[in-house]
């Protein structure tokens, strides 16, 4: 067993927050305020070819895994640019893996290298409104005619659909009734947003505004056959393909967050004095914040132990989805031990901590809830029946 990250693995976390250090925390606020997308950190890291970390070297990409991913995506998010930072690119990282795995080389070609060198943006259109998190229910239809598929349908929460001009998207091929499993005949889709059939409309929401969150409508769009991933009727399959590193990044981004939410924390335990003396001193301030390190430690393992095993081939379910709810419940004490370590001030948007908690929420929920995550683990490691 060896502990340590390589120095090359070392000297991208450096590098990451050389370009973040850009982008100080009242950037961050000002953009949480305004709800502006972080063009300006997208382009950074699209300048120096970060975006392509773990996709392909054919297609410019850097080739590496998902552990150097992992180590980015919480450089990132650990800066102070929390999920406002991470989720401006987090699409870029991993989510056109399928293209890559299942995608033929004229789509490779086309579709990769504009977005790792910051000209496309991408976003991931699966959830809707009316299905949650029982996703071979989806509504949304693509109907094949000739050399194209009609699509029509409402997707819900697709992230970053103001500022895109691609998305990755399911819809159903083959109608629920006609298959044989309800994971069949459900196909997944890389195409252009073109917004005379796809209007976004924003859903506002407790945090990471400058990360917009929207509804989609879509409405008589053509989808040329070209734009298809892969088979039709297997995109489910697919997807899943994806969910463990997925839900690796997402941690690997929560521990982050946990992180300088606790730093700032620590900071204004050792600089406040109240009866004349820093509140730090107080065991009832300390205690938590030390019990949010060990959990924040023992959660950044589990993302590496996940990550690790992923990058050798080897089965990861169980230490994905438990990296996943193990930093993101540990993301979120964190962030909730500093607002209160900074009383009435962890209440002020001046000392950012607020921003951090309601930030923190985010990875609790996505991209699957704490609930199916502890029934995943009750089923596949433990052999529990299924409750549902
Ligand atoms: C900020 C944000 C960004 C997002 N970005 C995207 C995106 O870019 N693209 C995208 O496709 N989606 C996105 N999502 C959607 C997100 O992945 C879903 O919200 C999440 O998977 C939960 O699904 P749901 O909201 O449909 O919950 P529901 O399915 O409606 O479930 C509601 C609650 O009931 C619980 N529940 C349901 N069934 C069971 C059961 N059998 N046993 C126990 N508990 C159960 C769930 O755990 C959950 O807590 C985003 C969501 C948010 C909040």
């Amino acid at each position: 067993m060896d502990f340590s990250f390589t120095e090359d693995q070392q000297s991208i976390r450096a590098a990451i927050e050389k370009i973040c250090a850009q982008f100080d925390a009242a950037y961050w606020r000002g953009r949480d305020e305004t709800g502006e997308f972080p063009h300006e950190l997208h382009q950074a890291l699209a300048r120096d070819g970060w975006l392509g970390i773990a996709m392909p070297e054919a297609y410019g990409g850097a080739g590496l895994g998902i552990t150097e991913a992992a180590i980015m995506m919480q450089a990132i998010s650990q800066s102070g640019a929390g999920f406002s930072g991470a989720s401006a690119v987090h699409m870029n990282i991993f989510g056109l893996n399928p293209v890559v795995v299942f995608g033929n080389e004229e789509q490779k070609r086309r579709f990769l290298p504009p977005l790792i060198e910051g000209r496309d943006k991408a976003c991931f259109a699966v959830t809707e409104p009316n299905v949650g998190l029982n996703t071979t229910r989806i509504k949304t239809k693509a109907v094949p005619q000739g050399d194209h598929y009609l699509m029509s349908g409402q997707k819900i929460w697709t992230s970053t659909a103001q500022v895109t001009n691609k998305m990755l998207i399911l819809a159903r091929t083959t109608p629920l009734e006609d298959t044989v499993r309800p994971v069949d005949g459900l196909t997944l889709f890389y195409t252009d947003m073109d917004r005379s059939h796809v209007e976004a409309r924003v859903i506002p929401k407790m945090g990471r505004h400058a990360v917009d969150s929207n509804q989609v409508f879509i409405d008589g769009l053509r989808v040329p056959a070209a734009d298809r991933i892969g088979e039709e009727g297997k995109g489910f399959g697919y997807l899943l393909h994806g969910f463990n590193p997925e839900r690796i990044l997402i941690a690997a981004e929560a521990v982050g967050l946990g992180r300088v939410a606790l730093a700032r924390a620590a900071q204004y335990a050792v600089e406040r004095e109240v009866f004349d003396r820093p509140i730090g001193m107080n065991q009832g301030i300390q205690h938590p914040l030390a019990e949010c390190w060990m959990q924040l430690e023992a959660a950044e393992l589990m993302v590496y132990k996940a990550a690790t095993l992923y990058d050798q081939g080897k089965p990861c379910g169980a230490e994905s989805n438990a990296a996943k709810y193990l930093a993101a419940e540990a993301g979120y004490r964190a962030c909730e031990a500093a607002v209160m370590t900074h009383g009435g001030m962890g209440y002020a948007q001046e000392f950012h901590v607020e921003r951090y908690l309601r930030e923190s929420m985010i990875p609790r929920i996505v991209p699957i809830s704490p609930h199916l995550i502890l029934c995943y683990i009750a089923e596949r490691v433990l052999g529990l029946p299924k409750s549902y």
